[in-house]
């Protein structure tokens, strides 16, 4: 008997552009295979240029390496209190402990599924009550979806703390006209493989000036003193990314604008293909916002159906996934403070990623709303 193997659709794979192997090979044949070289500066070069608004870049091993260096360089440390996005993935809220600090979690508005700007003062003027200042704010554009900057950041700077603006799934949105990752005190981007574009894994520290800048790169390179033999002053890390990995990073770049916009056509056909269906919802782009769109994400009526849509692609060899669970109903979280609407509970509950590779075909995206109808029939 014969069977066929339905073609795997995967959630959001790698999509290399073309010229990412002719700068790892010149990496390759001028032998600079160890830690920096031109690659990682080339790569640094256009992720500036990209982003704009005076950023400096660093290129790091992880986006997770990019939160913890930036939460460092802000000065947080033990017995700090750092206020993160509940609704996110857990690497926003990790490097927190890393440093001996408490993540304090805010849930997120309805429109962007972001951090909300009031129950952020909320949180603040309750911490500053029990003789706490929050030491920085952790905000996320969670899919891509800027959160809501002016809000967000006019709380920050009422009470003079400092932001990590975590844009590992926004290389690409924007928010009125400016980059996501230029806004906070730091920014951060991710290259792992899933995101919008990949070095295979990495990361990027966005910093306001060329000093910060150096800080990071100091930490990052193992706290170096300037001398002839090695000599510490300090603690360091080795979170600096490689000159093979960095050349990756260069090609993946040229074809940026490219993925940015094949993510939107995905969004776009969904929503066309899908919105007769009374019960599935959208995310909206509010005023002023641009969305990478790095996943395209739908709202069931309820966890059953959002079960049974997830199982009946998983049947089909399609993989999609549930929304971020929130940190605060994270075992290992339990027991920190959180500030809680219901709105993130509510979106992990119903809430499902549809496939969104840059690479998907119009047969298999019609192949996937196929089965959403059929199940929702
Ligand atoms: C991917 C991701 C990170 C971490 O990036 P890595 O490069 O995987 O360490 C941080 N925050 C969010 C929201 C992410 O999606």
């Amino acid at each position: 008997m014969e069977t066929t193997v339905l073609k795997k659709i995967w959630l959001s794979p790698p999509h290399m552009g073309g010229n990412e192997e002719t700068y790892v090979k010149e990496a390759f044949d001028t032998n600079w295979i160890a830690p920096l070289g031109p690659n990682v500066q080339h790569f640094e070069k256009s992720i500036e240029n990209f982003i704009g608004n005076n950023v400096y870049a660093a290129c790091l091993s992880s986006g997770t390496g990019a939160i913890h260096l930036g939460l460092e360089l802000l000065g947080v440390g033990p017995e700090d209190e750092v206020i993160c996005q509940s609704f996110t993935f857990a690497a926003s809220a990790n490097p927190i402990t890393y440093l001996g600090a408490t993540p304090i979690f805010v849930d997120s508005e309805n429109e962007t599924w972001n951090i909300s700007p009031e129950l952020l003062e909320e949180a603040i003027n309750d911490r500053l009550s029990k003789g706490i200042r929050p030491k920085a704010i952790v905000a996320v554009h969670l899919y891509g979806m800027p959160y809501k900057v002016d809000e967000v950041h006019a709380v920050a700077k009422k009470y003079g703390i400092p932001i990590v603006e975590d844009s590992a799934e926004a290389l690409g949105s924007s928010y009125r006209g400016f980059n996501c990752g230029s806004f906070g005190d730091y920014g951060i981007l991710s290259f792992n493989g899933n995101k919008i574009i990949t070095t295979s894994g990495g990361g990027a520290l966005l910093c306001n000036d060329q000093e910060s800048k150096e800080k990071a790169v100091f930490l990052a390179t193992q706290a170096r003193d300037n001398a002839p033999h090695y000599q510490h002053s300090k603690i360091g890390y080795n979170y600096r990314m490689s000159n093979i990995l960095a050349g990756i990073g260069r090609g993946q770049m040229e074809v940026l604008n490219d993925r940015v916009e094949a993510r939107r056509r995905n969004y776009s056909f969904y929503n066309e293909h899908l919105s007769d269906l009374q019960e599935i919802e959208f995310l909206q782009e509010p005023d002023g916002s641009y969305s990478n769109r790095w996943l395209t994400c739908i709202l069931t009526p309820s966890f059953e159906i959002r079960e049974k849509l997830r199982l009946a692609l998983e049947a089909e060899n399609i993989e999609s996934r549930p929304l971020w669970k929130p940190m605060h109903l994270q075992p290992v979280f339990e027991k920190n403070v959180s500030f809680v609407n219901g709105v993130s509970e509510d979106l992990f509950n119903r809430g499902l990623c549809l496939p969104s590779g840059s690479s998907l075909e119009v047969e298999d995206l019609e192949r996937i709303c196929g089965i959403i109808k059929n199940e929702l029939k």
